[in-house]
């Protein structure tokens, strides 16, 4: 079945296919380690895992790099301002790589919390300063550069096709926010390599062939991807604020260094907003996957939340809207605990299923169908269980935890189910609800059937 997938370069949906036999080369723009990533971010990299996923479920074997940054990112999208890990250096008194490692662990802990799968590599900036240099050198040899009295810039006036996946031209930008120029030739100039402050220090700095100094925060994307995958690889991921300054100058810096695009397919997640506005510590309205946990959510849930949108909607969080989803999953694992064991799979789900989200990702849509097999009893639940098990390769729902898994009830519970019983064969109604609640407290409810009592957690 064609897997068409809607890329930001052309602008169009386009039909997928590989561009090595059947090996999808897949890079992500990952986590500037310099705070706990919040749970719009980790959006970005739930999408990330749907595609990964849904290729491999189309038999294409996937690479996947995602990056970590740890150096070169400001504060401020124009180059300008204090580099983001020295910030929080400062802030919590430890040295570059302390702030990395507690970051890209509490990163790498969120992935797994959310079943994101592994990528096949984590590069890190600092440790691909060479790489980052050669490619600027060849940027520089190919007449892209100039230098200022702070770095050294790409001139995105020599590119013709500057603007092509934001559609922003430099006058556009001028016209907006307000632009530091400083000694730029341009306003969409960008810095691929910036000196160390005079006189000062830098905490993370490197000798290079223009003095000392560090990269540009664009530089490192194109460069490390480039080294896993070899270009042209097929795909390049990252949330939409992405598309009008890194992956517009990333697309630059290929151009300037090897005189094609590094990637085929650009694909952009919109953005997880609250309350339709921006999520940011400022307005308190940021938060974690730590902080649902605590408020006692399953980031599972989480995981079926950001699976209800298109990737490429909007979605907005509200505490309301998680707790439906996590109803809503719930009672699909509270479903299928009592299934046969998975054999043979209902082809007409599962031709709808693909067709779905082999349709640009539309995840509601697959969602549905997961629903309407699920309740579908003309099926039986072994042919349900084994394609429910198949969708879960794609949604990551860690269903295989519960298909066919019976309730297993502790001894104090049953004991507890058993006194009810004879309560409400003596019509005492009301020890009867007593031992509804006191079972309730211990993390299960009880439902009267004709066929006796039902338990559920
Ligand atoms: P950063 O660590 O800031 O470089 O961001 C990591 C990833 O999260 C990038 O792909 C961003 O585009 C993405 N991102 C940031 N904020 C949001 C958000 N609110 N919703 C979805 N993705 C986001
Ligand atoms: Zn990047």
């Amino acid at each position: 079945m064609v897997f068409r997938l809607f890329n930001s370069l052309t602008k169009k949906e386009e039909e997928f296919q590989p561009l090595k036999q059947d090996k999808v080369g897949m890079y992500t723009c990952g986590p500037t380690v310099y705070w706990f990533p919040h749970i719009g971010n980790m959006r970005a990299y739930l999408c990330s895992d749907l595609l990964r996923r849904t290729f491999e479920y189309n038999n294409f074997e996937v690479e996947l790099v995602i990056n970590i940054t740890d150096v070169g990112h400001l504060t401020s999208d124009s180059d300008e301002g204090e580099d983001k890990m020295i910030v929080a250096m400062r802030r919590e008194g430890k040295t570059a790589l302390e702030i990395a490692d507690f970051y890209t662990q509490a990163f790498l802990r969120d992935l797994n919390r959310l079943n994101i799968k592994p990528a096949h590599h984590y590069p890190k900036a600092t440790e691909h300063i060479a790489e980052q240099i050669k490619m600027i050198k060849d940027i520089e040899r190919n007449g892209f550069t100039y230098q200022t009295s702070d770095g050294i810039y790409f001139d995105t006036s020599k590119l013709p096709q500057y603007g092509i996946l934001s559609g922003q031209k430099s006058e556009d930008k001028q016209a907006g926010a307000r632009v530091e120029m400083k000694d730029k030739k341009n306003s969409t100039d960008f810095a691929l390599w910036k000196f160390s402050p005079t006189g000062s220090q830098r905490e993370m700095e490197w000798e290079s062939p223009w003095g000392k100094g560090f990269p540009g925060w664009h530089i490192e994307c194109s460069a490390m991807s480039i080294k896993y995958l070899e270009m042209p690889f097929d795909v390049h991921m990252g949330g939409i604020d992405h598309i009008p300054v890194h992956h517009e100058n990333e697309l630059a810096q290929a151009i300037g260094c090897c005189g094609a695009y590094h990637a085929r397919f650009w694909i952009h997640n919109d953005f997880l907003i609250v309350n339709g506005g921006k999520m940011s510590k400022s307005l308190g309205n940021l938060f974690t996957i730590d902080d649902l946990v605590v408020k006692g959510f399953d980031p599972m849930s989480y995981r079926y939340f950001v699976l209800g949108a298109h990737y490429r909607a909007k979605l907005n969080f509200t505490w309301d809207a998680l707790t439906s989803a996590q109803n809503a999953l719930r009672r699909l694992q509270k479903n299928v605990r009592d299934w046969d064991a998975p054999a043979i799979g209902c082809a007409k789900y599962e031709l709808r299923f693909l067709d779905a989200i082999n349709n640009d990702l539309n995840t509601p849509q697959a969602l549905a169908i997961l629903w309407e097999m699920v309740e579908d009893t003309s099926q039986p639940t072994s042919a349900r269980a084994q394609s429910l098990l198949k969708f879960d390769l794609v949604l990551g729902l860690c269903l295989d935890d519960f298909v066919g898994k019976r309730l297993e009830i502790p001894e104090e519970v049953s004991e507890l189910m058993r006194k009810r019983d004879e309560a409400r064969q003596k019509k005492d109604w009301g020890e009867s609800d007593r031992l509804r609640e006191e079972i309730k407290n211990k993390g299960y409810s009880v439902e009267d059937t004709d066929k006796g009592q039902k338990i559920t957690e």
